[in-house]
C-alpha cells in the first residue's frame, strides 16, 4: 500500500510522525501562508508550473517573500522520488510565513494517495446546493488589499461551507454573490456548457483563478468546444447543458443534481475528463 510522505526544505523526506512545524508558526496561529495543490499523475505533478506560477503571484499580495522557485521545484522532486506511477497522488506545496521573529517562510510537501471518494466523484458526479457568500461579484477586483485570487491556508470560510453542505446533505456548495451570481465552490470552479461554449466565472468577482479551470477554457477546442468567461445566476446554470466543478485532484466532476433539482448526464463530461488526461472511470451507462 502506498502511504502519505512529508517533506521539509532544507530537510528533505521526513517520517510522517516528526514535527515540522513550530507551535508559534504564523501558518498555524493565523493560516499565514500560501498552498497549493496538484495533481501526481505518472509520478509527475500535473500543471506544476501554473501552480508555481500562482502562488508566485500572489506573494506580493501578502508581502510572503517564497524561497526561490528552483528550491520549491527541488522540494517537489524530492517528495515524488519512487512514487509508484500508477498511484494518483495528491501533492500540497505549503509556504507559511514562519515564526513571527524569523526571517524566513516554512516551506514543506505533503503527498498522499488520491482519496477514492474523488474518483467516485469524478465517476458518479455530485450534488450541489447554492450557499449566499454574503459579497457581490462586481466590484471585489476593485479591493486591491483584499488577497482575493490567492490560495491563502486561511480555509476556515471554506471549510464552514463544505461542512454547511454536508449537513444540508449534498456533497457540495456553490456560493452566490449578492448581486445575484454564482462564484465557485469551496475547493473548485464551476464551469458550464451552453451553445457549444465553455463557460466559466471570471476571476475578476473575486474567485481563485483555478489551474484546471484554465486548462480546460485553453484546450476546449480539441474537443468542439470555444471558451468563455462570464458571470452567470442560477437560473442561467439550471438552463445549461451540463455544469461541472473542476479542481487539481477531483479533476472534473459533473453536477448531478443542484438546489434540487436533478440534471441529465452529459455527453461531455467523459470527454472532457479525458482531453484532461485524467483515469476516466469504466462505466456502461453513458449518454452518447
Ligand atoms: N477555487 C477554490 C476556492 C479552490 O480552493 C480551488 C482548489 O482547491 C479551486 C477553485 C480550483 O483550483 P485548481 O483547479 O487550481 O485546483
Amino acid at each position: 500500500m502506498t502511504t502519505a510522505r512529508i517533506a521539509v526544505l532544507g530537510r528533505g523526506r521526513v517520517p510522517v510522525t516528526e514535527p515540522v512545524l513550530r507551535g508559534d508558526d504564523l501558518g498555524v496561529l493565523h493560516g499565514d501562508g500560501l498552498f497549493e495543490t496538484m495533481h501526481l499523475r505518472a509520478g509527475r505533478p500535473w500543471l506544476r508550473e501554473a501552480h508555481l506560477e500562482r502562488m508566485t503571484r500572489a506573494a506580493p499580495a501578502l508581502d510572503l517573500t517564497l524561497p526561490p522557485t528552483g528550491a520549491l521545484v527541488g522540494l517537489l522532486d524530492e517528495i515524488c522520488v519512487g512514487w509508484p506511477s500508477e498511484v494518483e497522488g495528491a501533492l500540497r506545496l505549503v509556504c507559511t510565513r514562519g515564526v513571527a521573529d524569523g526571517a524566513a517562510p516554512t516551506a514543506y510537501a505533503t503527498l498522499a494517495p488520491v482519496p477514492p471518494s474523488a474518483r467516485a466523484a469524478r465517476r458518479d458526479g455530485i450534488t450541489v446546493a447554492t450557499l449566499p457568500l454574503g459579497v457581490p461579484a462586481r466590484g471585489r477586483a476593485g479591493l486591491d488589499w483584499l488577497p482575493t485570487a490567492s490560495k491563502t491556508t486561511s480555509y476556515a470560510v471554506h471549510n464552514a461551507a463544505r461542512r454547511w453542505a454536508s449537513r444540508s446533505g449534498v456533497n457540495d456548495a456553490l456560493w452566490t454573490s449578492t448581486d445575484g451570481f454564482v462564484l465557485e465552490g469551496p475547493t473548485a470552479n464551476v464551469l458550464w456548457l451552453t451553445g457549444g461554449a465553455l463557460r466559466t466565472v471570471p476571476a475578476a468577482a473575486g474567485i481563485l483563478p483555478g489551474t484546471t479551470v484554465a486548462w480546460l477554457l485553453a484546450n476546449a477546442e480539441e474537443v468542439g468546444l470555444t471558451a468563455h468567461e462570464q458571470l452567470a445566476t442560477p437560473a442561467e446554470l439550471h438552463a445549461a447543458d451540463a455544469v461541472w466543478f473542476s479542481s487539481s485532484v477531483r479533476g472534473l466532476v459533473e453536477v448531478r443534481v443542484l438546489d434540487g433539482i436533478d440534471r441529465p448526464r452529459s455527453a461531455y463530461t467523459r470527454r472532457l475528463q479525458a482531453l484532461l488526461g485524467f483515469p476516466v472511470p469504466p462505466d456502461d451507462d453513458q449518454p452518447d
